[in-house]
Formats: structure tokens, C-alpha cells, sequence
């Protein structure tokens, strides 16, 4: 497998994961506990990554690329259940599957 992507938060690696899902390609998302640990400060940020099968790689890259592009208003939907952020495009909570609709 190779590393796709590195993500700035966990939402944004399940946006893309979802995105490259809808596109045929099946990803896995790395490091997505490593920002938990209630009231621990890790000594290192780890961001979450998205890794693909090799086969994969360059189509995938191309939806990371239209993934990427700036533009395209991307609002936040804030999980009654758990407070986790989830982008507007989602229907349930990543963390959840708590309804935002
Ligand atoms: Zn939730």
C-alpha cells in the first residue's frame, strides 16, 4: 500500500475516504486514534493519513487533486450526539452514525 494523503484532521481523512469511495477506490485511514486521550497532550502531532493498494495510487491521486481544489464552500455540521465536526455533505455522524439531517 502507499500513503495517499495526510489529513489535517479526522474529518477531513473520512471526507476523502468517503470521496475516494464514491469513486470506486477503497482507502484506510491511519493514525485516526491518535488524537484522542482525553487531557493528554501527545509529545508528537500525528495526523491522520490515507493509504491505498499501489494499484490504486494514481487514480486516487486525482481525486485527492479535484479533492483539493479551493472553491468549493465546505461548512461543518457540528454532531448533537457527540460534538464531533462533520462536513455538510454527511447524513451521519463519521463518529457515531448519529443522524445530522
Ligand atoms: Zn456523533
Amino acid at each position: 500500500m502507499k500513503r495517499l494523503y495526510t489529513a489535517g484532521n479526522l474529518p477531513e481523512a473520512y471526507l476523502l475516504l468517503h470521496t475516494l469511495k464514491a469513486a470506486g477506490i477503497e482507502a484506510r485511514v491511519f493514525n485516526e486514534n491518535a488524537q484522542g486521550g482525553v487531557g493528554e497532550l501527545p509529545f508528537t502531532h500525528t495526523y491522520p493519513e490515507l493509504w491505498v493498494e499501489d494499484a490504486e495510487y494514481a487514480r486516487a491521486r486525482t481525486v485527492v487533486e479535484q479533492f483539493e481544489q479551493p472553491g468549493e464552500s465546505s461548512a461543518w455540521l457540528r454532531c448533537s450526539r457527540c460534538g464531533e465536526q462533520n462536513p455538510d455533505s454527511f447524513d451521519f455522524c463519521w463518529h457515531c452514525s448519529e443522524s445530522l439531517t
